[in-house]
């Protein structure tokens, strides 16, 4: 038993890498006293010593930008704080594109830089050439440079982060190794071995200590496999094998830099590296085809600050293209090598949040970009986790977006792709074809048959638009219109004019019932609950008075209940549910909750011919009466038949139009689906996918959640007021009510660009050029044939009529804010009866 080491914590970080330094220093930083930070060899020894340090401000997601850009000024301020230099050279960065498409991308995301401050400007190839004339530019269509990143020293910065947090009172004990998690009910015991050399390897020794800790952090790199398998959970966190090389000095370039300044980190997309200056040299990062994952089953304890053998084969086609790019470079020589593990996940975003189903446990694990990430990761994590809440939606980095089907072959295989594709054409109607199919509804080869193309949603196969055989979704991709477009018009146009077949099989489904349930509920979302055989839309809110989740709720008795939300989300709403009902539950009642997500499947028909449809095959009740407004309201939901099908029909339509949605149990999902194509023939039912879904929601103003619906804005904020019953108590409702309105959710009717609608990360302007919002879902509406969008501005903007201009492809187009609900605001359509 170890005396020295402190046993009585507030915080553990698990990890003295750039990510678990930096959020030490973060939680000392917001305030907490008491936090330690263990390494089980040195710091930096992990990922952290052999990165390039590049620090890439580019980034096509919202919450990863906002924390690259903080790690970027932070890791400026780091030296006047603690007197070590971190090497940080900014020299910009210059990411070049051969292609329109390429320059298409790079206006998006430039579009999307606006939103987060983040500097950007466009060079021409001239341009280029003119300021580095060793850079081949002829087959070039033009640049974006960010003058304000750089690279860094990744292991001096660490150590400046280190050594701020020791100033603020962390402790940092270096060669202890966590063995062991015991979750006491308050606080965690974690165990800990003291490793030692012995011959050449770190080993195990016989001294332990327990250490007592009201939160832990894990940040463990390379060895998240490890630290999964000692909390009993998955983390989609494997390595893959990672490159660079580093050329001898290059003459022209030593010859150039007596006059001139280094040059930026320049990046070839489209041949799939980056390079930078070293010592007269250059550096060439390549993100090849065909690297292994590495320790999917842990790391040898063989393999400390260690790297694998160059496998120069194969990037054998990206040091061509160096060359060819930097022409100087033919004739230059191997200095050295490095092949070291980059951890990544399946989409590519680190893990950063809570952990499923553990209490006071955080997860900083799957950083393939660590240097970069690590200054923002501290900062937001650390107001997560002292505040309640980060000032900027993290759920998109939440480690619950992976449900419990996630399995280690999934992340080998994902990741794999995932790193592979660093530089491909990041499309917004993206759809990554490894590990699929594997969750499939059973009507998915129907479907397939029909020629509908399919998207993944939480490993879901759920259609995004139907095509004629032969269709290639891969090349229909675009920045702009994609040749998907027409077809998802026709289906938006189906379900206004006549009637569509949409399957939301993916939803998140729970039952929440039980003598505690209906307080329960009562207490966890801000809409009233609705009367037996009613149903209600309702936000569950964060401690910071955000949306957390947003449900639509039947209530099937007083204490039965069943929950609908997003298909994305699953793992992360029930979690939060879980453990909200837990600790509710001694104050109200034994709550019991289900996840019955893949018992039951949802068809959801909408259309002015919805009725017919289902007229023609209902049979609990006389077709002649059975779908009445009279025997079944909107905003109502009853159990019917159809055919021999018990389904629990709900009527509501997210496309706002007349429409039911169809919540049938799985095993009958093909038998059902017969019986409404057969049924709908006649009425001309159309299949639709979720891309039309998506545009006709926007012309009903109805808000999506992860778009409009996050954790940085409130449902007020949202502009959602009769979703909210302040005459009630709730959970987050004083810090909603004390946030009040800082910038409110609208809809927008846009006169964008003939061949292309927004995506809904292009930022809003006033005329005057004042940067006032931005948009948060795009589209096209088939009812205004124009571009459609949400978004949010400054609250007194949003008001009807207010023009606006969207930023889209470097050019301010016209928008104009509408009424809530454009299309068909008194919802005369939904409740049409018959
Ligand atoms: C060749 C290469 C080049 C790269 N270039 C860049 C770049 O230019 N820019 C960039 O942003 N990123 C780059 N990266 C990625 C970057 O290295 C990582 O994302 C980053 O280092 C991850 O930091 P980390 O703190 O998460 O993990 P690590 O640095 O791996 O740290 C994890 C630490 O946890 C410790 N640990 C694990 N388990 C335990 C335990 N049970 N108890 C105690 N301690 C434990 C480990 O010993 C380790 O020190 C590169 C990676 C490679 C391989």
């Amino acid at each position: 038993m170890n005396t020295a080491l402190k046993t009585h914590v507030k915080a553990l970080v698990v990890g003295g890498g750039a990510v678990g330094t930096s959020i030490a220093y973060h939680l000392a930083r917001a305030g907490w006293a008491d936090v330690m930070l263990l390494e089980r060899d040195e710091l930096t020894s992990g990922s952290t010593w052999h990165a390039a340090g590049l620090l890439p401000l580019f980034n096509m997601n919202y919450a990863t930008t906002h924390i690259h850009k903080y790690s970027v000024d932070f890791y400026k301020m780091l030296e006047a704080e603690t007197g070590l230099n971190a090497g940080f050279s900014v020299v910009g960065n210059l990411r070049m594109a051969q292609t329109q498409a390429r320059m298409d991308e790079y206006m998006l995301y430039a579009t999307t830089a606006e939103t987060a401050e983040v500097p950007y400007e466009w060079m021409t190839p001239a341009q280029i050439k003119e300021r580095w004339p060793l850079v081949r530019t002829e087959d070039l269509k033009g640049a974006i440079y960010h003058p304000t990143d750089g690279y860094i020293n990744p292991a001096d910065v660490t150590m400046a982060m280190a050594k701020g947090a020791r100033q603020r009172g962390v402790i940092i004990e270096r060669k202890w190794q966590v063995d062991g998690y015991e979750w006491t009910g308050s606080e965690w015991h974690v165990t800990v071995t003291k490793m030692v050399e012995k011959g050449g390897n770190l080993v195990a020794s016989d001294e332990t200590a327990v250490i007592v800790a009201e939160h832990v952090v894990t940040a463990t790199g390379n060895h998240a496999q490890r630290t999964a398998n000692l909390l009993g959970i998955k983390i989609p966190a494997i390595p893959v094998e990672h490159q660079f090389i580093v050329t001898k000095p290059d003459p022209a370039l030593v010859e150039y830099r007596k006059t001139y300044g280094e040059h930026p980190v320049l990046r070839d997309a489209d041949a799939k590296w980056y390079v930078r200056e070293e010592r007269g040299g250059w550096i060439l990062g390549p993100y090849e085809r065909n690297a292994p994952a590495r320790f999917a089953y842990g790391v040898p304890d063989s393999f400390r600050a260690d790297l694998f053998p160059l496998d120069l084969e194969r990037i054998e086609e990206e040091y061509m293209s160096m060359i060819h790019r930097i022409p100087s470079s033919e004739t230059v020589g191997l200095k050295d090598d490095y092949n070291g593990p980059i951890c990544y996940t399946p989409d590519g975003n680190p893990l950063v949040g809570p952990a499923p189903g553990l209490r006071n446990m955080w997860l900083a694990e799957g950083f393939s970009f660590g240097i970069t990430a690590a200054g923002g990761t501290g900062y937001y994590l650390a107001q997560m986790m002292v505040e309640g809440e980060a000032e900027i939606d993290m759920a998109s980095l939440d480690p619950k977006r992976y449900g419990p089907w996630m399995t280690t072959e999934y992340a080998v295989t994902k990741n794999e792709e995932c790193y592979e594709h660093v530089y491909i054409l990041h499309h917004p109607d993206e759809e990554r074809p490894a590990a699929r199919p594997l969750r499939t509804a059973p009507v998915y080869d129907r479907q397939k048959a029909l020629g509908a193309q399919f998207g993944q949603v939480n490993g879901w196969e759920r259609p995004n638009y139907y095509a004629p055989a032969g269709f290639d979704d891969h090349d229909a991709r675009s920045f702009r219109r994609g040749g998907w477009w027409q077809y998802a018009v026709d289906e938006a146009k189906a379900i206004r004019e006549g009637v569509g077949l949409i399957d939301a099989t993916a939803f998140s489904k729970h039952i929440v019932k039980g003598p505690g349930a209906t307080q329960f509920l009562d207490w966890f979302t801000c809409n009233k609950l609705p009367k037996v055989g009613r149903i209600n839309l309702t936000y569950a809110l964060t401690l910071a008075g955000t949306t957390r989740t947003e449900y639509t709720i039947v209530r099937r008795a007083e204490d039965a209940y069943y929950l609908v939300s997003a298909g994305a989300w699953t793992a992360y709403d029930a979690d939060y549910l879980r453990k909200a009902a837990e600790d509710k539950a001694p104050e109200f009642g034994y709550i019991e909750i289900q996840d019955v997500t893949s018992q039951f499947g949802v068809f959801a028909i909408a259309g002015p011919k919805a009725r017919d449809v289902l007229n023609k095959v209902i049979r609990d009740a006389d077709p002649a009466t059975a779908l009445t407004n009279k025997r079944f309201p909107w905003l109502s939901a009853r159990r019917i038949e159809l055919g021999m099908c018990p389904v629990d029909a709900i009527r509501v339509a997210y496309t706002g139009e007349l429409g039911w949605e169809l919540h049938h149990p799985i095993e009958m999902q093909t038998y059902l689906w017969d019986l409404l194509m057969e049924a709908g023939a006649e009425h001309g039912l159309k299949l639709v996918g979720a891309r039309a879904q998506n545009w006709l929601r926007q012309e009903k103003s109805y808000r999506a959640f992860g778009t409009e619906l996050g954790r940085d804005a409130t449902p007020a904020e949202a502009d959602l007021p009769r979703f909210i019953d302040l005459g009630k108590e709730f959970h987050g409702k004083d810090a909603m009510v004390q946030t009040g309105v800082r910038s409110t959710c609208c809809t927008l009717l846009i006169d964008g660009p003939e061949d292309a609608d927004p995506w809904g990360r292009e930022a809003l302007y006033l005329e005057d050029g004042t940067k006032v919002g931005r948009l948060t879902s795009g589209g096209y509406s088939v009812a205004f044939e124009k571009s459609i969008g949400m978004g949010y501005v400054r609250p007194d903007l949003a008001v009807e009529g207010q023009k606006l201009k969207v930023k889209m492809f470097d050019q301010l187009w016209d928008a104009v804010v509408t009424c809530d609900s454009p299309y068909d605001p008194k919802n005369e359509t939904i409740r049409k009866d018959g």
